[in-house]
């Protein structure tokens, strides 16, 4: 029986990673919104097309992070598939034999 413990570096890097996509992307959004009807000095189908790999590379990272998870005492790389069952996320390292809890759910808003 693996031991629980319960890790927070995945809520922190989660809440930073979250911070850091969002800026740039509202940004875009109060450009477009502020710009409406007005004349844009950068017209607003470039301001979507360089918001778009910003929203992929967030996308792409937040399945990464539901989906690999260094283990804080080996080290080693623990990975998972998402099951979006609802149960908590979690990861085993039988090195060490621990489950790490990441405090959130395998669901889509994983929250
Ligand atoms: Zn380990």
């Amino acid at each position: 029986m693996p031991e629980i413990k319960k890790t927070s570096k995945v809520f922190r890097t989660h809440n930073l990673m979250t911070l850091l996509f969002s800026i740039p992307l509202l940004g875009c959004f109060a450009y477009l919104y502020l710009m409406e009807g007005m004349h844009a000095v950068i017209h607003p189908v470039y301001v979507m097309i360089a918001a778009f790999p910003v929203l992929i590379a967030g996308l792409w990272l937040q399945n990464r992070r539901w989906t690999r998870f260094k283990c804080p005492d080996c080290g080693k790389l623990l990975e998972r598939s998402l099951k979006l069952d609802g149960e908590p996320l979690t990861f085993h390292c039988e090195k060490c034999d621990i489950k790490w809890d990441t405090g959130f759910t395998d669901q889509m808003d994983s929250t």
